[in-house]
């Protein structure tokens, strides 16, 4: 059976982006379940001749600060239960949100590997910017850009590694 590999984060971090990077031709298959799994998205990629399968978060109800957080937080822990690898995306353009330390610690105490990939990573001050998610307490990012792939190479190196 291939491995899992899903994609966490808060919205507009950028996770379809790079999805659809990692699927390109491929056919995304849209899980219609309702609930928490609405808009989950399933593709198959491989990478160094190593094929996985990628699932992209998404499909939250957007209401309450309150409900947008438990929302977040139910596709996390799903992410936990099915997949055998995170990549937990965060956004350097606007930097440590309070849900990207939310979600964190939910990822902290999980015994998988998590990758934290911090995106839109376009130009050199925004490298340096970058520092700023060690704060998060999850150690080593990789530091990318999904709309051109820069970084992405790495990121994936280490991934397939993992699995
Ligand atoms: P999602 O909600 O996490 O799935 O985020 P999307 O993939 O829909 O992207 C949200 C916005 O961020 C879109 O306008 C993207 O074009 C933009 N975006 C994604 N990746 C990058 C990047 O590497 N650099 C920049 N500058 N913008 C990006
Ligand atoms: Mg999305």
């Amino acid at each position: 059976m291939s491995s899992i590999v899903a994609i966490v984060g808060r919205p507009n971090v950028g996770k379809s982006t790079f999805f659809n990077r990692l699927i390109q031709r491929r056919e995304a298959i849209v899980d219609s379940v309702s609930g928490v799994t609405r808009d989950r998205h399933y593709g198959k990629t491989d990478w160094n001749g190593r094929g996985f399968s990628v699932i992209d978060t998404g499909g939250y109800v957007i209401g309450s600060e309150d409900v947008f957080e438990a929302e977040i937080d139910k596709q996390v822990e799903l992410a936990i239960e099915e997949a055998d690898a995170i990549i937990f995306m965060v956004d350097v353009e606007t930097g440590v949100t309070p849900m990207d330390e939310d979600v964190a610690n939910l990822l902290r105490r999980v015994n998988k590997p998590v990758f934290l990939a911090v995106n839109k990573v376009d130009n050199a001050k925004r490298l340096e910017n970058a520092v700023e998610f060690y704060s998060l307490g999850l150690g080593e990012y990789f530091p990318i850009a999904s709309t051109n792939g820069s970084g992405t190479g790495e990121l994936l190196d280490a991934l397939v590694e993992a699995l």
